[in-house]
C-alpha cells in the first residue's frame, strides 16, 4: 500500500465542505476566514465549477452556475478567481498586453481598441502604461498580483474570488491593493469574496466576515458584530481574539 492508498484509507469520507449557506451581495466584499484545511479554496472552486458538489446550488443573480451542463466560458465571463501563486494565471511568455489582451479577445471579439483597454486596465490596478511590455519575470510579487487582478477586471465579471491573492506580500502593498480594490467596487460595483488568513486585511476591505471551521461555515459577523466581541462560535471568538 502507497501513502496515497494509505492516507485514502485513514479518511474515506472526508467531506471537504458541508452545509454553507452563503451570500455575497451585489457590489459587496465578503470575507472567508478559518483555519487552514477548513474548506475555503474547496468552496472558492467549488463555486466556480472546478471541483462538483454532491448536493445543493449555486446561484449568481439568481440562475444556478454549478452543473456540468454549464460552459466555462459564460461561468468565467461572470465570475473570476484571482488565486495567491500568479506565476498559475500569468504565462511567462506573455507580456503584459497579451496577457490582458487575451481575455478583451475572448470575451469582446467586436473590441477594435484592445491596446486602449489594456491601459485603463493598468490604469485601474495603478500601474502605468510601461508596463505593457513587461513579461513576468520583469515585474515584482505585488505588480503581478496587479496585474492578475487586472486580468481579471478585462472580462468585466460580476463577482470576483481572492484566495489568498495578497497573502505572500509586505503590509504595506496589501494595504495599497486593499485600497485600490475599494476604489475598483465603488466604480464597478463588482462583488468581492475575499479569502484569507488575515483578519486586519479582512477588516479594511470586508463589511462582513464569515468564519468556516472543520467544512462548516459557522457564522457571518458584520463590523459591529466584531467590534463588540458578539461572536456565536467558540473559533470566532479565539481567531478575533488574536488580534
Ligand atoms: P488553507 O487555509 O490552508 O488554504 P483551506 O481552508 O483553503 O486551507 P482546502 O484547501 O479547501 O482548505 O482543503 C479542505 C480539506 O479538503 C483539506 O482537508 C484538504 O486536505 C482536502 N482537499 C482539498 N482538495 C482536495 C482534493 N482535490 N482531493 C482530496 N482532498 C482535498
Ligand atoms: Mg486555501
Amino acid at each position: 500500500i502507497g501513502p496515497r492508498r494509505l492516507w485514502f484509507q485513514q479518511c474515506p469520507t472526508l467531506q471537504a465542505v458541508r452545509q454553507v449557506d452563503l451570500t455575497v451581495e451585489k457590489g459587496e466584499s465578503l470575507g472567508l476566514v478559518g483555519e487552514s484545511g477548513s474548506g475555503k479554496s474547496t468552496l472558492a472552486k467549488l463555486i466556480m465549477n472546478l471541483e462538483s458538489i454532491t448536493s445543493g446550488q449555486i446561484l449568481l443573480s439568481g440562475q444556478a452556475v454549478n452543473g456540468k451542463q454549464i460552459k466555462k466560458r459564460q461561468l468565467y465571463k461572470r465570475m473570476q478567481l484571482v488565486l495567491q501563486d500568479s506565476s498559475a494565471s500569468l504565462y511567462p511568455k506573455m507580456c503584459v498586453s497579451e496577457i490582458l489582451e487575451e481575455p478583451i479577445r475572448n470575451y469582446f471579439p467586436e473590441e477594435n481598441n484592445r491596446e486602449e483597454l489594456c491601459v485603463e486596465l493598468l490604469k485601474l490596478v495603478e500601474l502605468d502604461r510601461f508596463f505593457l511590455s513587461r513579461y513576468p519575470h520583469q515585474l515584482s510579487g505585488g505588480q503581478k498580483q496587479r496585474v492578475c487582478i487586472a486580468k481579471a477586471l478585462a472580462v468585466q465579471p460580476e463577482l470576483i474570488i481572492f484566495d489568498e491573492s495578497i497573502a505572500s506580500l509586505d503590509r504595506p502593498s496589501q494595504t495599497s491593493i486593499i485600497q485600490m480594490l475599494k476604489c475598483i467596487q465603488k466604480e464597478k460595483q463588482i462583488a468581492y469574496l475575499f479569502i484569507t488568513h488575515d483578519l486586519q486585511s479582512a477588516q479594511q476591505l470586508c463589511g462582513r466576515i464569515s468564519v468556516m471551521y472543520q467544512g462548516e461555515l459557522v457564522e457571518t459577523l458584520t463590523q459591529l458584530e466584531w467590534d463588540f466581541q458578539q461572536f456565536q462560535h467558540p473559533y470566532s471568538r479565539l481567531l478575533f481574539q488574536t488580534l
